[in-house]
């Protein structure tokens, strides 16, 4: 489902992503941990072109981020020679509106909700369908409710965020992110804003979405979670994947002296 092959990412003379190999497999969940810099939000970012690559490549369900390929590139890569990103052959970039279409089928929930805090929770939720994949109202409306229903925030169609609690607002968000039909769910720190005691519902949201096959990406330094629901922990530090493998092995039995002592703070 995603393919992303030796990416690297700089800010000015900063290389954050310093080569970064991932699959992950059709409804499968991938937990990414990590220290503070290490590159996280940025890989999360340019699995939907939030930012570009500088090389290499992902592609999400079997179609590349942000870029349409040429010839030369996709008989590269059946050759074994890898797509070492634009210098491998030519790959042209998605016009803006392409770029904006393709991103609909990546949910992305942030840390901090971002919801429109002058829409009601019901128009958060139908704005995108009804702008970018021009649904119906009647349609896109019922999709809002079944999805509130989904995840425990029927009553509060009508309410604004800021009438809503830190995890209610981010319930919102998740059911926001689904309302596109995403075939990719992106989450970064979900919980972090929030309050511990809510934190709790909001992961068993994700969790829920998990159990139902949804494919997601999720960091997180909730521990206890990822050694529930992800099939593939990945530590990251310093822009690089340090180790990564089944929850039992990277959380319990860390190869690597960087991932225990991050475990060992985390913990
Ligand atoms: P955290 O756990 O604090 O969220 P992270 O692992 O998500 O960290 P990133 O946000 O990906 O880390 O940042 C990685 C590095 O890239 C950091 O050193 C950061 O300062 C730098 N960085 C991120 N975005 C930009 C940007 N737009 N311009 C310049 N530097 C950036
Ligand atoms: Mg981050």
């Amino acid at each position: 489902m995603v393919e992303i092959r030796s990416v690297h990412k700089s800010f000015g003379s900063v290389e954050v992503l310093r080569g970064i190999d991932l699959e992950v497999a059709a409804g499968r969940v991938t937990v990414v941990l990590g220290p503070s810099g290490s590159g996280k939000s940025t890989l999360l970012r340019t699995i939907n072109h939030l930012e570009k690559v500088d090389r290499g490549w992902i592609s999400v369900d079997g179609a590349l981020v942000g870029y349409r390929k040429g010839e030369e590139f996709a008989a590269r890569r059946a050759s074994g020679k890898g797509g070492g990103g634009r210098r491998a052959g030519k790959l042209y970039e998605l016009r803006e509106r392409e770029i904006l279409k393709q991103r609909t089928g990546i949910g992305f929930v942030f840390q901090n909700f971002n919801l429109f805090p002058h829409l009601t929770v019901l128009e958060n939720l139908v704005e995108a369908p009804l702008a970018v994949q021009r649904r119906p109202r009647k349609e896109a409306e019922a999709t809002a409710r079944r999805l509130l229903t989904r995840v425990g925030l029927a009553e509060k169609a009508d309410a604004y965020p800021r009438q809503l609690s830190g995890g209610q607002q981010q319930r919102v968000a998740i059911a926001r992110a689904l309302a596109l039909e995403p075939k990719l769910l992106l989450f970064d720190e979900p919980t972090s804003a929030l309050d511990p005691e809510l934190v709790g519902e909001v992961l068993d949201v994700i969790k829920d979405l998990a159990h139902q096959g949804t494919t997601m990406i999720v960091v997180t330094h909730e521990i206890g979670f990822a050694r529930e629901v992800a099939d593939t922990v990945v530590f990251m530090d310093g822009g690089r994947i340090v180790e990564q493998g089944p929850p039992a092995q990277v959380l319990d039995h860390p190869r690597h002296e960087r991932t225990r002592s991050f475990l060992s703070k985390v913990l």
